[in-house]
Formats: structure tokens, C-alpha cells, sequence
């Protein structure tokens, strides 16, 4: 495995391949950045979030052709080296662009074809308001978008959007999801609706959110 990691003090970033034309720079704990989500496209790259080092995006602006990112949500880890990226276009939801200030808000389902057929879809998200996912080549960049929200000291679901959320997933042609943060980043789309709907069940009438 390799990683956003320090050798004597500088960040190496590297590329896993996790399918053919589709492929990650793995997040990284400390400083904490999330995975950056990258698919070649005919005509250019097509990135899923951008982490929060600026490593990551001199690694993607080197890669020579022209880059159109995708955002999930806000959060420092996800858009944090935003202002290195050279990238032609910019896809986010309408939360993301009060933070990032530039790009085309998603409203919905966006589909775009550059060799590979991509899907940027609204994803409801218990963890921030106006998350995305990208669909390509039946993979689903998800980002943080599945997991829960820090309440009070507690991880709970919002109960009418973790609702949402499941109906959502289960719309979606990719067989594959892949999770932010996660070392294993590669779960079934069953495994993953599963979970949430195991969370879901627990749901309790009129209160508003879920134990997670
Ligand atoms: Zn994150």
C-alpha cells in the first residue's frame, strides 16, 4: 500500500489504480486529506475532490491534460488544496460553492460522457448539507456522503436524509461504492445499503435523528 506519506519531511502521492481509466491517491491521516478520486477521461481527467494537500494538487496538474473536478462536500480534508488545482471546470453542490466560491453548482443528476459514461448526482448526506457523488465505469465516489454526523458528542444520522440517502444508492448503476477515509476504500453497493439500513431500522418515531 502506499500513501500520501513522509519520507524525510516530503509528501510522496501516488496513484493506485482500482479499475481500468480509474484510480486514487489514497487520504492520508496526518495531515488529514481525503482520497482524491481520478478517472482519465478521452479528453482529459475527471477528479473526485482534491484533498487538502497542495502535494495532490501539483500531482494532478502535472498529469498533462486538462482536469474537471468534482467536489463532495466543504470540508477542509476534501476541497482544502483547491486553490493549487488547475482544473478547466469545477462541479460541486450549492453549500460547496459558498466555501469554494467558483465552479458550477450540480442541482440533481448530471450526466456527462468523455469516453466513459460519468454521473454527478445529488447524494442527501447526514454528514454535510450538498454532497455529490460520481458514478463511472460501475464505481461511486460517495466521499464522506454515507457517514454519520457528530451531534452532542454522539454519531447520529439525520432519520429523514439517511432515508433519502438509501433511496438514493439504491438508483444507482455502479455495483461498487467507494468510501473516503476508509483503508479498505472499495465495499459492495450491498454491503453499504445494507449497513445503513440496519442503521435506519433503529430509527425511533418523531425523533429526528439515529443513533449511528
Ligand atoms: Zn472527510
Amino acid at each position: 500500500m502506499c500513501y500520501n506519506r513522509y519520507i524525510s519531511g516530503v509528501i510522496v502521492t501516488e496513484l493506485l489504480e482500482i479499475s481500468e481509466n480509474i484510480y486514487r491517491i489514497p487520504a492520508s491521516e496526518s495531515p488529514l486529506s481525503a482520497d482524491v478520486g481520478v478517472i482519465r477521461g478521452e479528453s482529459g481527467f475527471w477528479i473526485y475532490d482534491i484533498g487538502s494537500l497542495k502535494e495532490n494538487a501539483d500531482y494532478i496538474n502535472r498529469l498533462g491534460a486538462p482536469v474537471r473536478a468534482v467536489l463532495s462536500h466543504f470540508h477542509r480534508d476534501h476541497i482544502g488544496a483547491l486553490q493549487y488545482l488547475n482544473a478547466e471546470r469545477i462541479f460541486l453542490g450549492a453549500n460547496t460553492y459558498k466555501y469554494a466560491g467558483r465552479g458550477e453548482t450540480v442541482k440533481g443528476d448530471l450526466y456527462l460522457s468523455d469516453g466513459i459514461e460519468l454521473h454527478i448526482f445529488e447524494l442527501p448526506s447526514s454528514h454535510s448539507k450538498g454532497s455529490l457523488g460520481l458514478e463511472a465505469g460501475g464505481f461511486a465516489f460517495l466521499g464522506d456522503g454515507v457517514y454519520s454526523l457528530e451531534k452532542g458528542g454522539r454519531a447520529v444520522y439525520n432519520a429523514t436524509l439517511l432515508k433519502d440517502c438509501i433511496e438514493k444508492l439504491k438508483t444507482l448503476r455502479a455495483e461498487k461504492f467507494l468510501l473516503s477515509h476508509e483503508p479498505k476504500f472499495v465495499f459492495s453497493k450491498d454491503e453499504v445499503i445494507g449497513g445503513l439500513e440496519r442503521v435506519y431500522s433503529k430509527r425511533i418515531k418523531n425523533e429526528a435523528y439515529i443513533e449511528a
